[in-house]
Order: structure tokens, then sequence, then C-alpha cells
């Protein structure tokens, strides 16, 4: 099958990337193996001078399985090429570890999960300079980027807090200083992806979101240019051992195959619930970027086309409220990961960002009262039923 450029995405998520085994087998071939038997001592010699289009050498550096993955979403997302790790924040990680050295500057948004500034701050120890801003003032970027920059770091839409950044307005900025524009892009998903388009050069996702979708397992991935993924984040992340298992590339790889039609599903139940919570006497803030509401619903609709699968609902009655209603809600487990098939919510400010201090949970948003909903693939009757019980 050809992974024609033309082709819809739903399409292309079905059959890109596919390798087939001389058995032509139908499905995904999953090869558990960590090593590959060479014919000769002198053929094992050849592939580790030059490893060929169809070589493997060895599953840190690469699997049959995990290469169509990688070939998959790198078609998907649009990049020529990509590497899949063992978590999303393997890829964080190797994504910038690999492209600093001390004296450079990453500038970031600093709207960002807990354990991405904690991978920030690493490399502020060994002498890169890192300068945080508010990732949705762009006068604070063009500042922050005026004496130039190795890379900007960013999450397209913030978890938990939902902002939105404008990809376009900040990948011009930051290629005018020489940067390269970093993009953890979980939230958007790649079914609302126009990362590339908008300017991005390399784009992240934590696979075990929305790509797995069933919240079976860690996976990562960075997509990029050929020369990034192969030239510089590859070489850092087979000697440091963040490969993802071929297992979970696999669990992936079949992800993929359904993730349009679920990530479609959710978001127009995020919707649905979104608009049926209205006002409500015991939610004082009601975060979502579908609605006309949210502070920038029209850049979210011009660069995703939807307002996604998340929620951010803050309540009235503070930490007291907030808990108070998780251990109510019936249906919707109280969790951390999100994208899965079923609805998951999330108390950030003693959870997942718990690490941040109380200047920067107030300066993100992540207020006592707040609760992050993942929405799943349940109708969203039951959800809103389910909600409207644990607010009474
Ligand atoms: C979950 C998440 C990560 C980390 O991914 P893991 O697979 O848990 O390592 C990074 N960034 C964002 C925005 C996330 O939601």
């Amino acid at each position: 099958m050809t992974d024609s450029p033309r082709q819809h995405k739903r399409t292309r998520a079905v059959h890109s990337g596919i390798r087939r085994s001389q058995y032509g087998e139908m499905a995904e071939a999953l090869f558990m193996t960590q090593g590959f038997v060479y014919d000769s001592a002198a053929q094992a010699e050849a592939r580790f001078e030059k490893v060929g289009a169809d070589e493997f050498i060895y599953a840190r550096y690469g699997n049959p399985t995990s290469r169509m993955f990688e070939d998959r979403i790198a078609d998907l997302e649009g990049t020529e090429d990509a590497f899949a790790t063992a978590s999303g924040m393997a890829a964080v990680n190797g994504a910038l570890m690999s492209l600093v050295a001390p004296g450079d500057k990453i500038v970031a948004a600093r709207a960002m999960f807990g354990s991405c500034l904690y991978v920030l701050d690493i490399l502020a120890r060994f002498g890169v300079e890192v300068e945080l801003v508010d990732g949705l003032d762009l006068d604070e970027w063009e500042r922050a980027l005026k004496g130039g920059a190795k890379a900007v770091f960013f999450e397209s839409v913030s978890n938990p807090g939902l902002e939105v950044i404008d990809i376009a307005a900040v990948a011009r900025l930051a290629h005018a200083a020489g940067a390269l524009v970093i993009c953890d892009n979980v939230f958007a998903t790649p079914v609302f992806s126009r990362a590339v388009e908008l300017g991005c050069d390399v784009v992240i996702y934590s696979s075990t979101k929305h790509i797995d979708g069933g919240g079976r397992a860690l996976g990562g991935v960075i997509c990029g240019t050929r020369e990034f993924v192969r030239e510089i984040a590859e070489p850092y992340l087979k000697h440091t051992g963040g490969a993802i298992s071929p297992f979970n590339a696999w669990l992936m790889l079949n992800g993929l195959n359904t993730m349009e039609l679920r990530v479609r599903a959710q978001a127009d139940s995020a919707l649905a619930i979104a608009r049926a919570l209205g006002p409500h006497d015991a939610i004082s803030k009601l975060v979502y970027p579908g609605l006309p509401s949210h502070p920038q619903h029209d850049l979210a609709m011009s660069q995703m086309g939807s307002g996604g699968t998340m929620l951010a609902i803050e309540l009235e009655g503070g930490k007291d409220a907030a808990f108070a209603m998780l251990d109510r809600l019936e249906l919707i487990s109280i969790s951390n990961n999100l994208g899965d098939a079923k609805s998951i919510i999330t108390h950030p400010a003693t959870t997942t960002h718990q690490r941040l201090t109380p200047e920067n949970k107030a300066l993100l948003g992540i207020t006592p009262g707040l609760v992050r909903l993942s929405v799943g693939l349940e109708h969203s009757d039951d959800l809103i039923a389910d909600i409207r019980q644990a607010l009474e």
C-alpha cells in the first residue's frame, strides 16, 4: 500500500508504514526480538558501519515493529522521520538533551507538565540557559528570543490549563531568532495536529495517551526531519536506552488504526459535556477550547478544528469541593492518565502538578478547586449524568 499524502489521515493511520515479512501476514507483525542474526562476520561488520534501509542491529537502535510505528506516525504528522521512545518523557528528554550544549539557550512556555519542567531544570544544571515565558504573550517570546536561542519548547495546548499557543506566530519569532521549534503536541493529538504546517520542526507525543488510547502501555515519539531524528536524536537515544519496547510499539501501531474514530468521538463528547454543564452554581470556571468563552477559541478552531478531548473545571468550593466531587463520581475514574477509552478525572494541584511551587500553580491557574477531565468513549449522556450527580 502506498503512503500517498493525498489520502486522508484515517486511511494512512491504517496502512502507512506496513512492512510485511516473507509470510505476507495481514496484521502488523510483532517482532519480539532484541537482536538480529547475520549471515557472516563480514555482514555484521558491514551493518555496524552502515545500516541499510531494511536492516536492524539491536532493538535499542531499532526494530521492525518499532519502525512500522515510527513510519506510520511520521506519515500522519507529515515529517520525514520519527523515533519511538519508551515514554513521552523519554521523547521530551531525548529531543532536548540531544540538541543542546552548555551555553545554549532554550525559551519555553511556562504552562507545562511537571516532568517537562523537571527536564528543563536538569538542562539548566548542565549550563543550558532556560528562560520561561508566558506562552500566550508574543512580546515575551520576542524579548526572550532577542539574543538568539537554540530551541523553543512548548505544549501546543497546555496541561492542565488548556491554554492554546499560537504555533505559527511563535514559530515565526523562533525561526527569525535561529531557534528550532519543538512542540509537545499531546493534547492536540495527531488527529487535530497541523503542527508541521504551522511551523514546528519537531513534534513530540506521549503515545501513552490518545495513540494507545486504552491506557495499556507507555510510549512516546519524536517526529522531525530525517536529519534531526536520525543524526541528532537517535544517536543520543540509542546509546542512552530510551527506545520503545517492540511490544509497546506494536500496541501503539494498532492504536493508530482506530485513533481518529476514537479521538473525534471523545472530542464530540467533550463539547457536549462542556455545553451541558453550562453555568452551574458549583462551577466557577469551565475551560474548554471548543467553547466560544475560551480566550483562544478562534485560534483553537483554526489551529486544530476542534476543542480536543480535555476539559478543565474549577469548582466554587476549592479543594474540599473538588475532592468531594471526585469521590462521588461513579462512572468516571480518579486516575492520572488521559486520552484513555475510559473517562478519567484528575486533581492536578495534588497529583500531576504537585511539584510546582505555589506561585507557579497560581500563575498557571492550577487552583485548589481545579479538576481535569479526560473524556473517554462512554456515551456523553452517561458522563453528563455522572458529573451532574457528583456536583449535587
Ligand atoms: C503525559 C504527558 C507527557 C509524558 O508522557 P509519558 O508517556 O507519561 O512519559 C508529556 N507531556 C504531556 C503534555 C503529557 O500529557
